[in-house]
Formats: C-alpha cells, sequence, structure tokens
C-alpha cells in the first residue's frame, strides 16, 4: 500500500478531513466509505487530492503502508463499533484506528481496551470546528497510547489548525481522555453561547436598541478583552436582515434552542463526578426551557414584571458597560468550571492532562478560539496545579474589577423578571467559593436529624452523632462516610 493515512466515512466531515489530509506535503490518503457512490463523488470531485480509493475494508487495508493509521468519522455510536469490527478484523498489531466522531469517552474507553487486546492501537480524538475546521484546520484532541502518537502526531500536526505559529493538537492523555476534553470543550461552549445571548437579552430589553445596534456593540466588544469567534459571529447573526420579510433574521428564527447532547453529556459526567459546572449546566436546561414550547405557551400568563414597562435605564451606555463586565466575570467563571471538570476526570481516570496544553489548541480551529486562552495557559504555566483557576491573578484582577457591574446586572435581571441563569448562577457559584461559611453545616445537621448520617465538628477530629430523638446529647459515632 502507498497511502501513510486513511479515513473511513465520507460524509461532510470525513471528506472534508480527507481533502485536508491530501492536501499536505508528503500524504497520501486512502478512502473508503460504506456506500460507494460517496467514495467515487469524492474522488471524482478532487482529482487533485489524488486520493487512493477503496471498495472493500480489504482493498482499504491494502491500500495503507505498515502501521496502518485510519481515522474513523461516522456517526457516533453503533455505526463506530461496526466500522471497528471490520477494521480488526482486515488490520494487524501494531496497527492504528482512530475514532475522530463525537463518541462519548466512557464508549472511548471500552473500546480502547477491547481493541488493546487484539495489538491493534486504539484511539479516540476529539475533533473541533465543524465542516470548514476539518477542511482547513481543526482543533484536534487526541487520547490513546504513547506509541500511537509517535505516528500520529506529525500527520495531526500538519492538519491542525495554527494558533500564534502553534499546531492546535497536543496529545491529551491515554484511552478516553481527549474525547473527555472534547466533551468539556463543547459544554464550554454551551455556556458562552447562553452568556452572550444574556448580555444581548438584557441590552436589547433593557435599553431598546435594535439587533443592528446591538451587533455594533459585539463588533466593539470584540476588539476588547472579549475577543472571540463567538462574540464576532454574534455580531453577524445580529446585523443580518431577513431577506423575506425585511426584519431582523433573529426576530424570525424560532426562539427554541437545538442540542446534540454533548451539553448534557457534560453535565452528566459533572454530577457523578461531583464537580459543580453550573453555568454548563444553566447553559443546557436554558436549552431545555427554551425548546418546551407547550408549557411556555400555558405559563405565559404567570405573574412578574413587564419587562419591558419595568426597564427602565437611565444611562444605557453604563448599562451596556456593565453587561459587558458581567458577560466577563460568568464567562471567566464557566472556563474555570470547565477546567475544574477536565482535572477532576484527569484525577478519576489516571490521565495526566495539561491543562495549560488543552487552552493552548483551543486558541485555533474550535468554536470556543479566543485570545483569553492565553491567560489560561499562562496561569497553568505559573501554577501547574492550580486548584481554581479564576483565583490565578489574572483572573483575580479581571473579577475585582467587575463584580460591582456583575452585582448590579444580576439583581437588576431578577428586580425587572428577565431570566439571566447563567449569568446569576455564576455569581452565585463565585459567592459560594469565596463564602467562609456555607450552609451546608445546617444540611449536615438536617441529615444527622432524620437518617443518623453524623457529622465532623470544627473544634476536633472524629465523627459525631446527636440522639436526636432521645436526650438530644452528642455521641462519637463511628465514621460510615
Ligand atoms: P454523520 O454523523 O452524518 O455520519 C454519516 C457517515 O456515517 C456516513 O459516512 C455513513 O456511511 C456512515 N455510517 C453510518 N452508519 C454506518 C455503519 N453502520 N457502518 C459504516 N458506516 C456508517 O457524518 P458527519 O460527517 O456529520 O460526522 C461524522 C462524525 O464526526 C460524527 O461522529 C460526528 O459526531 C463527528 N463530528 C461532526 C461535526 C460536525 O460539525 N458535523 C463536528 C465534529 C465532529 P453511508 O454513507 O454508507 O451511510
Amino acid at each position: 500500500g502507498q497511502a501513510n493515512i486513511g479515513v473511513v466515512g465520507l460524509a461532510v466531515m470525513g471528506s472534508n478531513l480527507a481533502r485536508n489530509l491530501a492536501s499536505r506535503e508528503g500524504n497520501t490518503v486512502a478512502v473508503y466509505n460504506r456506500s460507494s457512490d460517496k467514495t467515487e463523488h469524492l474522488v471524482q470531485a478532487h482529482p487533485e487530492a489524488g486520493f487512493a480509493p477503496a471498495f472493500s475494508y480489504e482493498e482499504f487495508a491494502a491500500n495503507l503502508q505498515k502501521p496502518r493509521a485510519a481515522i474513523i468519522m461516522v456517526k457516533a455510536g453503533r455505526p463506530t463499533d461496526a466500522v471497528i469490527d471490520e477494521l480488526v478484523r482486515v488490520f494487524e498489531p501494531g496497527d492504528i484506528i482512530v475514532d475522530g466522531g463525537n463518541a462519548l469517552f466512557t464508549d472511548t474507553i471500552r473500546r480502547e481496551k477491547a481493541v488493546r487486546e487484539t495489538g491493534i492501537n486504539f484511539v479516540g480524538m476529539g475533533v473541533s470546528g465543524g465542516e470548514e475546521g476539518a477542511l482547513l484546520g481543526p482543533s484536534i484532541m487526541p487520547g490513546g497510547s504513547d506509541e500511537s502518537w509517535v505516528t500520529l502526531g506529525p500527520i495531526l500536526k500538519s492538519i491542525a489548525a495554527i494558533a500564534e505559529g502553534e499546531p492546535c493538537v497536543t496529545h491529551v492523555g491515554h484511552d478516553g481522555a481527549g474525547h473527555f476534553v472534547k466533551m468539556v470543550h463543547n459544554g464550554i461552549e454551551y455556556a458562552d453561547m447562553q452568556l452572550i445571548a444574556e448580555a444581548y437579552d438584557l441590552i436589547r430589553r433593557g435599553t431598546g436598541k435594535s439587533p443592528a445596534e446591538i451587533a455594533d456593540i459585539f463588533a466593539e466588544w470584540n476588539r476588547g478583552e472579549l475577543e472571540s469567534y463567538l462574540i464576532e459571529i454574534t455580531a453577524e447573526v445580529l446585523r443580518q436582515t431577513d431577506a423575506a420579510t425585511g426584519r431582523p433574521l433573529v426576530d424570525v428564527i424560532v426562539d427554541q434552542a437545538g442540542a446534540k447532547g454533548t451539553g448534557a453529556w457534560t453535565v452528566q459526567t459533572a454530577l457523578s463526578l461531583g464537580v459543580p459546572v453550573s453555568g454548563i449546566a444553566e447553559a443546557t436546561f436554558a436549552r431545555s426551557l427554551s425548546s418546551h414550547a407547550e408549557q411556555r405557551e400555558i405559563s405565559g400568563g404567570l405573574p412578574g414584571p413587564s419587562a419591558e414597562g419595568d426597564f427602565a435605564v437611565d444611562d444605557a451606555d453604563e448599562f451596556i458597560e456593565k453587561i459587558r463586565l458581567a458577560l466577563w466575570a460568568s464567562k471567566i467563571v464557566a472556563y474555570s468550571q470547565g477546567f475544574d471538570e477536565i482535572r477532576a476526570g484527569a484525577a478519576e481516570y489516571g490521565w495526566k492532562i495539561d491543562l495549560g496544553a488543552i487552552a493552548g489548541i483551543w486558541r485555533g480551529g474550535c468554536i470556543i478560539r479566543a485570545q483569553f486562552l492565553n491567560r489560561i495557559t499562562e496561569a497553568y504555566a505559573e501554577t501547574p496545579d492550580l486548584a481554581v483557576l479564576l483565583t490565578a491573578p489574572y483572573f483575580v484582577e479581571a473579577l475585582e474589577r467587575s463584580q460591582s457591574a456583575w452585582r448590579d446586572v444580576v439583581a437588576t435581571s431578577a428586580r425587572v423578571g428577565i431570566p439571566a441563569p447563567a449569568f446569576s448562577s455564576s455569581l452565585a457559584y463565585y459567592d459560594g467559593l469565596r463564602a467562609e461559611r456555607l450552609p451546608a453545616a445546617l444540611i449536615q445537621g438536617q441529615r444527622d436529624f432524620f437518617g443518623a448520617h453524623t457529622y465532623k465538628r470544627i473544634d476536633k477530629p472524629g465523627t459525631f452523632h446527636t440522639l436526636w430523638s432521645g436526650d438530644r446529647s452528642e455521641i462519637e459515632a463511628e465514621d460510615t462516610h
């Protein structure tokens, strides 16, 4: 075989990734798709790519140099397992199977274990950036063995997005680490988008500015510390006029947000790890709430302030600047929570993940790309075992500067009845972290009352229980928890 890399699955992501690979010096790309029409179409449409097409798995394996390396880009779930089975059948020990689909990391851990027993390497790889990223340079998050990285590293570096001269790919960690990090990336993306949406809503209803005017505000914000792809495209979306009606496009789009499930995965995983990713959770739930049309319909008449009427902002410019600061502070919280989840996942699954390097590979190619990720890389460079990202000096300064605005915006949203779930939950998380004492002490008391769950004391070691239904004296209890 003459090809040094293969792609299985030639729908939009797979064909674009294959074309990206083929466009790099020194690569010859073997391609295969279950239905032959996609293979034929790709090869005919892109003769310049010099693809090595195959119409059976045997032919595909024969087209690849040894050790073989192939990237699977098929529908995540059972199709991935079906393709893996076929590749295991035709590949040999030492070969590498890469799953570039959006797999759940626990599936990747399971697959890696099963494939490893055959002597073949399995790499779960997160790919971010959608169709365009796949074609022009995605952010790539590969897991798998160190041995696989030796072969794959140079190939992946050649196709990844470039940010400030560096390719947006790093060996994240073993087995499911890459897909885990990709999952959290998507969760952070949910939070970031929700925060931007809340900022837009407050400006619109608070100042009466038009979507086009708000587009200018976002474009302006994009020149400061909020600079990011998501802020940039927000301005583009808000500026768009609907050709059919002449109205702002955002006003004719149905206000029900869709989701493909990676936000929910991030939250479910965080729940089982005990990591409070409240911003991501609120963002995911906000999408759920928006899509319950029937519930919103019957709830429309519920009492509350009539937002527009009760929303008198004296100084629009000052209010908009406060929203910008609230967005900045809440965004810092969202990223801090996301990195907390990666840290906890690494500890739970035994991955060595360089958190600063993760921020580095998100600077290009992916949806959350932003200058600000450099500050995260710097924070971890300074303190590699930083337990709470937002306690790094740069972020503390930012939070100090924005917090009175942040509190004002959250208070205003509550007073006038405009939902800002991600703004307010981020602030509550921040205040929870800062609190010297939390009412968790009372919860421990309640738990001890109804379930004899015991508690610890602040003044001496040991585990204690109050005899609530007896004479209410305290006894030393066995530590059962
Ligand atoms: P789809 O998710 O729509 O999957 C279609 C491909 O899967 C086709 O090649 C199809 O082959 C193949 N397939 C489906 N079932 C089987 C099966 N049982 N056996 C073999 N092949 C099968 O394609 P996309 O290009 O949109 O995405 C590919 C992967 O990339 C997915 O896992 C997706 O989650 C992930 N991804 C997508 C992004 C995006 O922006 N779209 C971004 C990042 C990752 P056939 O032609 O024969 O039906």
